[in-house]
């Protein structure tokens, strides 16, 4: 399987090249030249399969330059039950007989993006040694909360990496923060930037641009690299969990193969709706991708009118992981949605660049109309979301599942659509447990509580216990307490690699 850049068709690379390069050169996200397809007897084989082994069939197809053994190693070192508390990694929740709960938190962090970041390291070490880099890897990240985490976790002693973590010293949660500093790892290392989001973020993004200082950390045996949303081998460990999803609805005899299903998905950059998007093209039937956005609902207006502007207000919202005005991953989309026309993407992409805002043509608007529904919901309406959930069906969703309940059932009000459908569950309710409890009970009932009361409250009225690495955080030591300026962040990492 060969891999294009949907800015410029002419760069052709393999998987193992498109991950360890992350982004072309031209500005481009690399994708499949093709899309691999599956029968349905194939898919019908998988329900009595384990996740890792419905892992090796999806991720076989796309990394073929991987051997066998690569890619099982990659897999086994990923998707454990010590690390995910559960052999099914992924399990299906039945709400009642047309509402499935896919539930991607259940990893180390308590939130989807485990289900990528766990098993990346792998894929990205494995690709270094197969392209004959033998520097070590050093992954540098800003982060505004969850991925940090997510990273951090992944990448903690994976031989050949070293990651660097850098959060605003008042941008991250209590919880968030607790949660990074308390690292454990000896190949990590985590830092506060006095600032805020933007300060870390352009910080990192100058050290990735000083040729100068990626010449000195080449000639110390070391190649920078980022954990970003846009690398191939984020984006390709979650179109496994759609088939995984379908396998086991199959199995528990509430569908037949060959059934469709609607899939929603809250949605910030686009990668997770674009990866059930792909096992669709792969040949899971799906009729439906509903996409649900919060108040900042750039997606919302681009699904309703085939108009992508950006030109808006930023909200800070209650499923702070969505608050995105850029979907990154949708480039990818509009490469498929226009036949591979790597021009026609290159110049939307420009406009966006230049002017933040594109208008797709009357085609794609129609393709992307029969398939997709965008919807939104804001911060009341998602509480309220939570808490009839929780009524009716005992069961506790966290904000940005929410978000993806409440706008499903808008669209069934507005079509009446009864096919069964996946909602892809995309962090655990004690991650956000403050304005679960909010939801649940109100203001001021968490009034003067901290954190680890919240984490016991929530755990009372869900009836279930607190996730092992939430609770485990109360008691661990603080491991990092360096604090730095914008302009030391460059220092910290030397310190760090003891180089200069
Ligand atoms: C990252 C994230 C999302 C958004 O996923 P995308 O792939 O960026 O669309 C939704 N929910 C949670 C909890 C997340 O961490």
């Amino acid at each position: 399987m060969q891999y294009n850049s949907t800015r410029d068709n002419s760069i052709c690379v393999d998987a193992a090249q498109a991950i360890k390069t992350g982004l072309s050169a031209e500005g481009g996200l690399f994708v499949p030249k093709s899309m691999p397809k599956v029968t349905l007897e194939e898919i019908d084989s998988l329900k009595d399969k384990t996740y890792n082994e419905r892992a090796y069939f999806v991720l076989s197809k796309f990394l073929t330059d991987f051997t066998e053994e690569e890619l099982w190693n990659c897999i086994n070192n990923a998707y454990t039950k010590a690390k995910f508390e559960t052999n099914a990694i992924a399990p299906v929740y039945e709400l009642d007989n047309t509402n499935y709960i896919l539930e991607l938190w259940h990893g180390p962090t308590c939130a989807f993006k485990d289900m990528a970041l766990q098993i990346l390291p792998y894929l990205l070490t494995t690709s270094m040694k197969k392209t004959d880099e033998s520097n070590e890897v050093v992954i540098l990240v800003a982060t505004s909360g969850d991925t940090g985490k997510a990273a951090l976790e992944g990448f903690r002693d994976v031989n050949g990496t070293r990651i660097i973590v850098f959060y605003p010293d008042n941008g991250v949660s209590e919880i968030q923060k607790r949660q990074m500093v308390t690292q454990e790892g000896n190949n990590v290392s985590v830092a506060a930037v006095k600032g805020n989001f933007d300060d870390a973020q352009n910080g990192v993004k100058k050290i990735f641009t000083d040729n100068e200082y990626k010449e000195l950390l080449n000639r110390n045996g070391f190649s920078l690299s980022s954990a970003n949303s846009i690398n191939w081998g984020r984006l390709v460990p979650q179109i496994v969990y759609y088939f995984s999803a379908y396998a086991d609805l199959i199995k528990g005899g509430k569908i037949t193969c060959g059934d469709r299903i609607n899939v929603v998905v809250p949605t910030g950059n686009f990668g997770n709706i674009l990866a059930s998007y792909y096992a669709m093209k792969m040949g899971l039937p799906i009729a439906k991708f509903i996409c649900a956005s919060n108040e900042n609902n750039v997606l919302t207006d681009f699904i309703k009118t085939g108009t992508y502007d950006k030109n808006r207000d930023f909200h800070t919202t209650i499923s702070p992981s969505m608050d995105i005005l850029i979907s990154s991953n949708l480039e990818r989309f509009l490469y498929d949605l226009t036949g591979n026309n790597d021009a026609q993407v290159k110049e939307w992409m420009n406009e966006l660049n230049t002017t933040g805002k594109y208008s797709v043509t009357p085609d794609v608007f129609n393709k992307l109309s029969d398939l997709f529904y965008g919807g939104f919901s804001d911060d009341n309406e998602t509480m309220a979301a939570i808490k009839s959930v929780a009524d009716e069906y005992d069961y506790v969703m966290d904000t940005h599942t929410a978000v993806a309940k409440s706008v499903y059932d808008k669209y069934v009000e507005e079509t009446g659509d009864t096919t069964k459908t996946v909602i892809a569950s995309t962090a655990s309710p004690f991650k956000f447990n403050q304005s679960v409890l909010i939801a649940l009970k109100d203001f001021d009932y968490v009034v003067g509580k901290d954190e680890f009361t919240m984490l016991d409250e929530l755990s009372q009225i869900g009836n279930t216990p607190i996730p092992k690495s939430l609770a485990e955080l109360r008691d661990r030591p603080v491991n990092f307490e360096i604090v730095c300026d914008k302009d030391e962040m460059r220092q910290i990492v030397s310190d760090f690699l003891a180089v200069d």
